[in-house]
């Protein structure tokens, strides 16, 4: 049996190249997590005039989140300053552009915008960026499984015969694209109309105190199929997967041409000199009448003053933030704890697109926790950029790897794709989120433990609000980022 893989059509990918697209693939479209385009213009609107005075507000960073909620604020009539540590915005939504050739570019962040996201597609629409669709739309795929390569014709799963699998009987029969499908129907129909801002589903409780890898190793699944389905996730809660697969299984996954930090940068633009780069928050202090944080700023320790505060600041960066009076205990706790997966990616710009030759667009499937893209698909030109999506432990590896070992280590795997690589490297570059001092992760991964620190999360602590996509019911998403940072604006707005 064939899995009808209908959730995206205008992909070629089975399972495995999108780690979580297929998997639950019924929730995509028409289940819960939707925002309408409606809601999702509502959400950025500026709040209506009154005579009221509008707080000053200070926004901690000037990621997606800080620049969503400054934008409101700012058109809602408040005085607004956003502190960024580093010296561009966008923050996790970041374009590579160096070190390649003639305006050739990959993501190192955000990568694919799905078409069920209407708040991003809304902002995106807002600043006229054109989208390319982010899969291509012919060619074959490799699959590398066991150290044995076999081609899988678009659309379609590999010979099995061809590969060094060891599946179970059943899984044989409906390959590596029916998986998904055999594992996870009926976890699909309990979720399927879950509303977004009931995340994170207090009532969900068998979903969250299992793993994903447990689950499926209770439905009999092999090892192979779970290495194959967890891409590395091993640890993450069975509900926080199934809830991130809702936003991969849509009809469309997208992404903005000339790059996704396009977006940041033209939100930027429109806040103009309300930031402030290279201001790196030390300590955030709050009295019954402001908020104060010191910041360094080109080598001087700076202070801003202002009613309010927004703090997007990944926890994990936070946490070694002092903050004074101490937080409540449980907010505490969640910026001491709370988990955010390591990302880590590496690219290799190639002389020409080669394997194009072959009928191949450049996308695989191996049996390690990554992901192989193309970025260079749709992109013109006729060189090319193979790059490793690489998760949880074994980017945790490369990050502790240098460069050079990590490029070496990827070439000999690409080549092993794409037989003849080394002849074309003609550049190469890697990227670690966990080793970003102002990121220390990707995105937040909800494994069991971490439902409790998710609870409070959003609510604000006195004059405190707090954004960013762990606070939202879109972890993980550019939507939650917007998501979160406009819901803060509201909540200042409203005083
Ligand atoms: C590898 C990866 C893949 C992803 N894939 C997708 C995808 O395909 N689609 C999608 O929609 N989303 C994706 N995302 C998620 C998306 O990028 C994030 O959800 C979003 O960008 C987070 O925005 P944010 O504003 O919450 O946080 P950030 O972008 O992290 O913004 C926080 C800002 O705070 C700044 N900061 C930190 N410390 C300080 C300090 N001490 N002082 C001042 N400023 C500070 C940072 O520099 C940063 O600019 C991906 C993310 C990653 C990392």
């Amino acid at each position: 049996m064939r899995y009808d893989h209908v959730m995206n059509k205008r992909c070629p990918f089975p399972v495995g190249m999108d780690r979580r697209r297929f998997i639950l693939s019924g929730l995509g479209a028409g289940a819960g997590l939707l925002l309408s385009r409606a809601q999702a213009q509502a959400l950025m609107s500026p709040a209506a005039g009154t005579t009221a005075r509008k707080p000053k507000v200070l926004v901690l960073g000037a990621g997606v989140a800080g620049l969503a909620a400054a934008l409101k604020l700012q058109e809602s009539g408040c005085e607004v300053t956003v502190l960024e540590a580093r010296t561009r915005p966008g923050g996790r939504v970041h374009t590579l552009r160096e070190p390649f050739a003639d305006d050739l570019y990959a993501e190192a962040g955000a990568g694919r915008i799905p078409s069920t996201h209407a708040l991003t597609l809304a902002c995106v629409a807002r600043y006229q960026l054109p989208l390319d669709p982010f899969f291509p739309d012919s060619g074959s795929q490799v699959y590398l499984w066991g150290g044995k390569r076999a081609v899988a014709a678009y659309g379609q799963g590999p010979d099995l015969n061809e590969l060094n699998v060891d599946f179970t009987p059943r899984e044989r029969q409906v390959g590596f694209e029916g998986l998904s499908k055999l594992y996870f129907d009926e976890l699909r129909e309990s979720l399927r109309s879950r509303p977004a801002d009931g995340w994170p589903f207090p009532d969900s409780k068998l979903y969250k105190d299992q793993t994903f890898s447990e689950y499926l190793r209770r439905q009999g699944a092999s090892a192979d199929a779970i290495n194959y389905l967890t891409q590395g996730f091993v640890d993450d809660s069975l509900l926080d997967f199934a809830h991130d697969a809702m936003s991969h299984a849509v009809p469309m996954l997208s992404k903005i041409r000339g790059g996704n930090d396009r977006l940041p940068q033209a939100m930027a633009s429109a806040l103009g000199a309300q930031i402030r780069y290279g201001a790196e928050v030390q300590r955030i202090e709050q009295s019954a009448d402001g908020v104060r944080v010191s910041y360094r700023s080109g080598g001087q320790q700076q202070q801003a003053s202002a009613d309010r505060a927004i703090c997007t600041i990944p926890f994990t960066v936070l946490r070694h933030i002092e903050i004074a009076p101490a937080l409540s205990a449980p907010k505490a706790r969640s910026v001491q704890n709370l988990y955010l997966g390591p990302v880590a990616r590496v690219y290799v710009q190639t002389h020409s697109r080669y394997w194009e030759k072959q009928g191949l667009n450049g996308f695989a499937s191996v049996d390690q926790a990554m992901e192989l893209w193309s970025p260079t698909v749709h992109q013109p030109g006729t060189r090319g950029i193979l790059m490793s999506y690489l998760y949880e432990g074994l980017a945790r590896e490369y990050s502790a790897q240098s460069p050079a070992d990590q490029i070496e280590r990827s070439i000999q795997l690409f080549d092993q794709v794409h037989p003849g690589l080394r002849a074309e490297v003609e550049a190469a570059t890697t990227w670690s989120w966990l080793n970003e001092p102002y990121s220390r992760g990707a995105f937040l991964v909800a494994r069991p433990d971490q439902f409790e620190l998710l609870r409070d999360i959003a609510l604000p602590e006195g004059r405190i609000h707090f954004a960013g996509e762990h606070t939202s019911p879109w972890p993980g998403w550019i939507q939650g980022a917007l998501h979160s940072g406009l819901r803060t604006a509201d909540e200042v707005l409203r005083g």
